[in-house]
């Protein structure tokens, strides 16, 4: 064989013996075929058949499948983040003239792509309050084909009566979708609760580093998994194997991180909710927050984000004192291994339940440093906003 063509050919060499516990990044844009036959007939290999590295390569089915598992679904999809699997989401549940119930504790840019993507192109929403529990029902027209659910709520973590509204919804004939990302598969398993599309921010427990962006939808009927498929191929839509293979590395040690920060959160929580700057904790596993009760039937734990509510009279003193942290960040994209503060404006957000509390809102994430630095870093804190 010439040099030339012996480039572009790779040696075949042995895989006996190599018993390596790690998942191997395939690479592929293209995939040949062994004749003109096979080539042609090639769609018949169907959603599980390799055909092009975009619909898929053995690392991406490797985190679906795991995925699949971990929460009892029939399949997965992947997508390059979480905002991407809450859009393909809502783009294959829903057609123009049709109706979608969000919740007013989504993740904010969901309205952001109901108001400024799905509006414009005839689909409608509705933001409604996340403890209707059955009351949804009121809510639920004609037209309403999918039913958003993020339990619990971003920020101010209400906890949703997750069976009752799946029940409503689907005996009106909506399908739905839940953001199960602060939770993970190791903590609810929302298609065991009723729910049709249970999607995931990768990009926070599962990667857990801080490092990759990814996002995943799974179902068990597998008739959505073909809609999802078709979706994201008309978009074009596919994700890399690194991402994955990142993914699939992050959610080995996920079940020993998220015990080490749901435990460490809790015991912050329980102890911030006796300084004085603080009105109120925000911790689904603390008897105060809404919802608490749907947390203890359904969930098997708490991972490491709650927040607090600070009194008003705290506001001008809190970005000198947030400057001054030592240990924790300040940043929004929580679930990694540095702890993480962050203010949030709720206020603005909220249309169904107005906010009523005037103090900021302060989101804690916790990662894996040094307990007792932390706990001093985040008390320095309480304290100095406490000062008069
Ligand atoms: C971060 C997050 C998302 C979005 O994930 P990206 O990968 O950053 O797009 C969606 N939902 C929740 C609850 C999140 O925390």
């Amino acid at each position: 064989m010439h040099d030339l063509t012996q480039c572009v050919r790779h040696p075949a060499v042995s895989h006996d013996g190599f018993a390596s516990l790690a998942v191997p990044t395939y690479r592929a844009s293209t995939i040949v075929f062994d004749t003109a036959a096979d080539y042609a007939q090639r769609q018949q290999r169907g959603p599980d058949g390799y055909t092009y590295g975009l619909h898929g390569t053995p690392t991406t089915r490797t985190l679906e499948a795991q995925l699949t598992a971990l929460h009892r679904g029939e399949r997965t999809v992947l997508l390059p983040s979480g905002q991407s699997a809450i859009a393909i989401t809502l783009l294959t549940a829903l057609l123009p003239g049709e109706h979608v119930l969000i919740p007013d504790t989504a993740y904010p840019p969901v309205r952001g792509f109901c108001v400024n993507y799905l509006e414009p192109r005839g689909i409608a929403h509705t933001v409604y309050d996340p403890m209707l529990g059955a009351g949804i029902a009121a809510l639920i027209r004609p037209e309403t084909k999918l039913v958003w659910l993020e339990s619990p709520g971003s920020t101010t973590m209400e906890v949703q009566d997750i069976p009752a509204i799946a029940a409503a919804a689907h005996a009106a004939g909506a399908l739905v979708g839940c953001d199960n990302t602060w939770a993970t598969p190791l903590l609810f398993k929302p298609l065991d609760h009723g729910v049709d599309f249970v999607m995931e921010a990768l990009t926070k427990y599962v990667g857990g580093h801080s490092d990759l962006l990814l996002g995943s939808v799974t179902v068990r009927d597998i008739t959505l998994h073909r809609r999802l498929k078709d979706t994201m191929r008309m978009l074009g839509i596919g994700i890399g194997p690194d991402e994955a293979a990142l993914a699939l590395r992050g959610i080995e040690t996920m079940g020993v991180r998220l015990a080490h920060v749901g435990r460490v959160a809790l015991d912050f929580a329980s102890r911030a909710a006796s300084f004085g700057a603080v009105e109120r904790v925000l911790h689904p596993a603390l008897p105060s927050c809404p919802g608490h009760e749907f947390w203890k039937r359904d969930f098997a734990g708490a991972s490491g984000v709650f927040s607090l509510v600070l009194k008003p009279e705290t506001t001008p003193r809190l970005d000198g004192a947030l400057s001054a942290m030592t240990r924790f960040g300040i940043g929004a994209s929580w679930g990694g291994t540095r702890s993480l503060l962050v203010p949030m404006p709720v206020r603005t957000d909220r249309v169904a339940v107005p906010w009523t509390e005037t103090g900021l809102i302060l989101r804690v994430s916790i990662g894996l440093e040094d307990t007792n630095e932390l706990w001093d870093d985040l008390s320095t804190l309480l304290r100095a906003l406490e000062a008069r």
